[in-house]
């Protein structure tokens, strides 16, 4: 086997042993696979041993990986990577999907920027679960309102939420910062939005998102390797 396709028996096998240890189905969690900073032939190789779905932070990193791999049917990239505004119209080109909305006008300006003639671009709304200042977000209680708003834009397609713990090999942290996730995603459903995806769970605690009830988590090192440090993306 090559390594992308060993690593990613691995990462399956975890996600799977996760969701039966929380007596969920493992159909119910996808795997994004988290492909920032590894080049367009990783994708492939990935892509090769099944994948579709792949994270990236940068637009234009994105951009550029969308266009090296126009030829391959059915590839979707999500952006992971905070997003500013003024990168919102190639953002809404390059993407299916956008994991990172935070403040109603970068969703706005997205809606604007969709081309015509392609779907919905998909939409989370991203939460600081973590609190940390540093992170991107918009505060946890201010995401069910802020997915309402998203909701009613037009070239948008709201699907839920996206959170990102605080590095700590603390589960019980890890889990009740997920759980936050979910609230949100619960208390959107209660007011009838459709919310079917919680984003949430990387290499170093998928295991404890899958227990809150992610259904997708977002796997970059286990699948790719360790990334250059000079990135400077954790
Ligand atoms: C880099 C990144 C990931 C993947 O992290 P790993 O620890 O490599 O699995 C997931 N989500 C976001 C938002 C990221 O930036």
């Amino acid at each position: 086997m090559v390594p992308v396709e060993k690593a990613l028996q691995g990462v399956l096998a975890r996600i799977a042993a996760a969701a039966r240890a929380a007596g969920r189905d493992p159909a119910e969690v996808t795997l994004l696979a988290v492909s920032k900073t590894f080049p367009a032939a990783a994708v492939r190789e990935a892509y090769a041993a099944g994948l579709r779905a792949f994270g990236e932070n940068y637009v234009q990193e994105g951009a550029a990986k969308r266009a090296e791999l126009a030829d391959l049917p059915g590839l979707r990239l999500a952006l992971i990577g905070p997003l500013q505004s003024n990168k919102a119209r190639l953002a809404a080109e390059a993407f299916d999907a956008v994991e990172t909305v935070e403040r109603l006008k970068t969703a706005q300006r997205l809606s604007a920027a969709r081309p015509a003639g392609r779907p919905p671009l998909d939409v989370l709304v991203q939460a600081n679960i973590s609190g940390e200042a540093t992170k991107s977000g918009c505060a946890p209680e201010d995401a069910v309102a802020l997915a309402q708003a998203v909701a009613g834009l037009p070239h948008l397609r709201l699907r839920g939420f996206m959170g990102i713990a605080e590095p700590t090999e603390d589960v019980a942290k890890q889990r009740a910062q997920f759980a936050l996730l979910r609230r949100c995603r619960d208390e959107a459903r209660a007011k009838g939005l459709d919310v079917p995806v919680l984003s949430m769970g990387m290499t170093a605690d998928l295991e404890a998102a899958i227990a809150e009830g992610a259904t997708e988590v977002r796997v970059g090192t286990a699948i790719f390797g360790a990334r250059p440090a000079a990135s400077g993306v954790r």
